[in-house]
Parts: structure tokens; sequence; C-alpha cells
């Protein structure tokens, strides 16, 4: 497989993650302020508990925008900042917004019940019954309570992926729902046609960035590449590599270091999407990922056909070479985790070492080619075999390995167990945290 070199990018004075993190910090604190703004221009109520319900409510609404745009995979965003880092923010905010809901709610609930003289229960009722918007708001917020459950780590270890996906979609639906809760009694929303103009544009935005980022743009690549199984490579007993090619593959802007979200659009599969990093670099003519078989999506792709349909969604991720901040660089893979590194082997300028570490010699998929490749790019290539104790790949050996690892960027992909003691060692060598670049090959939870 021949690689379409692209030339040694010159490092950015700003860092792309820090200039992405910092834009989406500012545009959350403006909207912040934007929102108080209109909310203290509407006047308030004069009783102190709905005052605070209906702040909480606005700041609900705008953390339930900002949740949509974190997960719709702008590429813009998920070059600089990563899927991964993205559904973290998203998994933890969403924490934040379902409290924020329930303050609402309560202290709503409370307030008009402080008013009117009935108890708490009643009053809820008394308002889903007779004000507009209301009803849609709690079935809005029993959604979203669902969805927080199953996304909590005791429940999220013990459903399939596919599962609590399904269950997730509902929150779209609680978007919609709390979104027309807002139009039919948000004061703050019509107070002015300034304050109706802003809210509007905010959930435009916020819903566009979906339908862009997760409908229109995966639909228009796929159809515009026409993706197809080229064929089909055991790599070991527990390892396959699938090739995929399609029509005008050098206008896909995928690097090496990424993934997509693969769909083999078979009877028994079509409804799976698994993500796999590109294990060599994209040339133009044709795709590349290798998959160790864990469950039955993986074990699977070995009874691929080639000529299969492949829709993919991508590609993802910030684990590429836009993020060095060294002129050499360290790879360092833990068994599968040797995809990405593969690919980014072919693409990296300067000099590289890479250590590779596996159990036994036979868990060394594309060791070959990693070889010719190491030769062909004059980098160091180590490959650290025995079981996982003891670790070696401690502090002393890689000092011992890569005397100036604390001068290079370090690219690292491996187990957890692995990627922690290896984080550790790092720091402990004094590898500053910007040179630091590490992928989880998990999403969720
Ligand atoms: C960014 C990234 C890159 C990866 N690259 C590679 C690679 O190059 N080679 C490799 O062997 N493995 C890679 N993995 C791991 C690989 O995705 C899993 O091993 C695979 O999905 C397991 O699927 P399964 O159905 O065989 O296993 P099971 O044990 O049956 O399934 C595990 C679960 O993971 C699922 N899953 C699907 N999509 C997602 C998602 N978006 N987030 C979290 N889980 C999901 C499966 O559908 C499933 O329910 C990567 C993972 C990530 C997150």
């Amino acid at each position: 497989m021949t690689t379409v070199q692209s030339p040694a990018a010159p490092v950015a004075a700003i860092r792309p993650k820090v200039m992405a993190r910092t834009g989406l910090y500012a545009v959350l604190a403006a909207n912040v302020a934007v929102v108080t703004y209109f909310f203290v221009q509407a006047g308030f109520a004069s009783n102190a508990l709905i005052v605070i319900g209906r702040l909480a409510g606005l700041y609900a609404a705008l953390l339930m925008a900002f949740q949509l745009v974190l997960v719709a995979r702008l590429p813009w965003f998920d070059r600089r900042i990563g899927m991964d880092r993205l559904t973290l923010w998203h998994r933890r905010l969403g924490f934040s917004l379902l409290w924020t809901l329930l303050a609402h709610a309560v202290f709503i609930t409370f307030g008009y019940a402080d008013s009117s003289g009935l108890d708490p229960v009643n009053q809820l009722v008394d308002l889903a019954e007779t004000v507009e918007g209301v009803l849609r708001a709690v079935v809005a917020l029993a959604l979203i309570i669902v969805v927080g459950t199953v996304s909590g780590r005791f429940a999220r270890r013990r459903l399939a992926y596919e599962t609590w996906h399904f269950i997730h979609l509902y929150t779209y639906l609680a978007v919609v729902l709390a979104f027309s809760h807002q139009v039919a009694v948000g004061t703050t929303f019509v107070a002015s046609p300034t304050a109706t103009g802003y809210w509007w544009t905010l959930w435009t935005v916020a819903l566009g960035s979906v339908v862009v980022g997760r409908l229109v743009l995966p639909l228009w690549r796929n159809w515009r590449h026409q993706l197809r199984v080229s064929a089909v490579v055991p790599e070991n007993d527990n390892v396959v590599s699938v090739y995929v090619t399609g029509r005008d593959l050098d206008r896909l802007p995928a690097r090496a270091g990424q993934f997509f979200l693969w769909r083999f659009l078979t009877r028994g599969r079509w409804w799976q999407a698994n993500p796999w990093s590109l294990s060599a670099a994209p040339d133009g003519r044709s795709l590349r990922l290798t998959a160790k078989a864990l469950g039955d999506g993986s074990a699977g792709l070995r009874h691929l056909e080639v000529g299969t349909r492949v829709f993919a969604e991508g590609p993802y991720g910030a684990f590429t070479t836009m993020h060095r901040t060294r002129p050499d660089a360290l790879l360092i893979a833990g068994g599968v985790g040797i995809t990405p590194m593969r690919a980014l082997l072919e693409e990296l300028h300067g000099h590289a070492v890479l250590i590779y570490r596996v159990a036994t010699d036979q868990d060394a998929v594309l060791y070959d080619e990693l070889r010719e490749l190491a030769h062909a790019k004059g980098a160091e290539l180590y490959l650290v075999t025995g079981p996982a104790q003891p670790d070696r790949l401690s502090k002393g050996e890689l000092a011992r390995l890569v005397p100036d690892i604390a001068d290079r960027d370090v690219y690292l992909c491996g187990p957890p167990g692995m990627t922690r003691a290896v984080l550790n060692s790092l720091r402990e060598l004094g590898v500053p945290k910007a040179q630091i670049h590490h992928e989880r090959f998990s999403l969720a939870g």
C-alpha cells in the first residue's frame, strides 16, 4: 500500500485542542450571559421560588442545546477535541442537565403551590392539566430521567451498547417536547422580538448541527464514495483486516490515526455500527481496518464477502499528527492498539520510535509491514513480549529505550491497564501533558 505523504505541518501557535476547547467554553459563557440578560429584562415574578425555577429552566434549555452540539460530530470540533473527549463532556454535562431540570420542576411546582395553597403533587397535576406545554415538559423530564438512569455507570455496564444507544435516542424526543414547552410558556422566550429571535437561532443552530453532522454529512459521504469490501485478510486466528474501496477516496478527508463507525450492509449486521481505526494511512484508493475478534460483531468480519456494501460514518478522532508539538515522536502500542499506530507511522515526519507491547510473538499482528515501514523511514521498532507482569514498560524501561523521551510527542494506544501505567510513567519522566496523545478503544461509559 503506497501512501500520499502530507508535508510536515507547522506547529500552531495555539494548540488546535486548546483553541477548540476555549471556543466552546467561550460560546457557552456568552450564551449564559445572554440568557441571564433576557431573564432580567423579562422581569421577575413575585414568588422567589418561581424566579429560581424559571432561571433553572432557562439554563437547562441552554445546556440541552449545548449537549446537542457536543454530540453533533461536527468535523471541525471532532478533529480538534476527539469524539471520546466530546462524549465524556456530553456525559458529564448530561448529569448537570438532569439536576438543573429537576431543580426547575421542583422550584416551579413549590412556587406555584406556595401561592395557590395546593399541595405540590396536586399543584403539578393542576399545572399539567391547565397550562399548555406543561404536560409535554413532564413527559420530557421523565424521558431524561430514564436516559440519565440508564447512563449511570451501574446500568451502563450491564446494557448492550445498542440497547443503551436505542434508549438514548429518546432524548431527541425529550428535546422536541422541551422546546415546544418553552415556546408555549416561556415568558423570557417571548419577552421581546430579540429574545424570541435569539432562542430560535440557538435551537436552529443546535438541532441543525445534529442534522448536518449525524445525518447529512454521513449520507452525503456514503453516497459519494459508494464503499464496498474489496478484500478480507486474516492476520492471525483472532485478527482480520478488511480492505474497503470506493469512488473518489482521495476526496475523503481521512487521516492516519482516525477511525470510522463501520456498518457492513449484510442481512445479519446492517444495524450494528462498530468503531475501528484505520490500520493504514489513507492512500486515496482504499481504506483498511484491522479488528480483533471480541464479540459477535468483530468475530463475524472474517466472513464478510468481497463486494459487500459498507456504510461508514467518519472519519472521526483527534489522534492525528495535527496535534504534534515536537519534531520527533514515540509511538507506544499495546495489542490491537497497534492499528492507529501503524497508520500514524506511515504519516509521521521526523524521527520515530515505535514500541509494540504484546503477550507473545504470535500476537504481534502487522509486524512484517511495521518492520518494513520502520526500515524505510529510519524509525526504531521494539517488540516487547511477555505476560502483563512484571511491567515491561516501566518508567526505567521507557527511559532506557528512549533516552530523549521528554523531547518527543508520545502517541499511546493500548488496553486500559497498560495505558494507565504508561501515562503514570510518562508523567514521572517529565513528558509534558501537551506532548501526550492517547486513544481509548471505548467511547461510551
Ligand atoms: C475509537 C475506537 C477505535 C477502535 N479501533 C479498533 C481497532 O482498530 N481494532 C480493534 O480490534 N478494535 C478497535 N476498537 C474496539 C472495537 O470497536 C470493539 O472491539 C468492537 O466494537 C467490539 O464489537 P463486538 O460487537 O465484536 O463486541 P461485543 O463485545 O459484542 O460488543 C461490544 C460493544 O461495543 C459496541 N460498540 C459499537 N459501537 C460502539 C461505540 N460507538 N461505542 C462503544 N461501543 C460500541 C458493540 O456494538 C457492542 O455492543 C476501537 C474502539 C474505539 C472506540
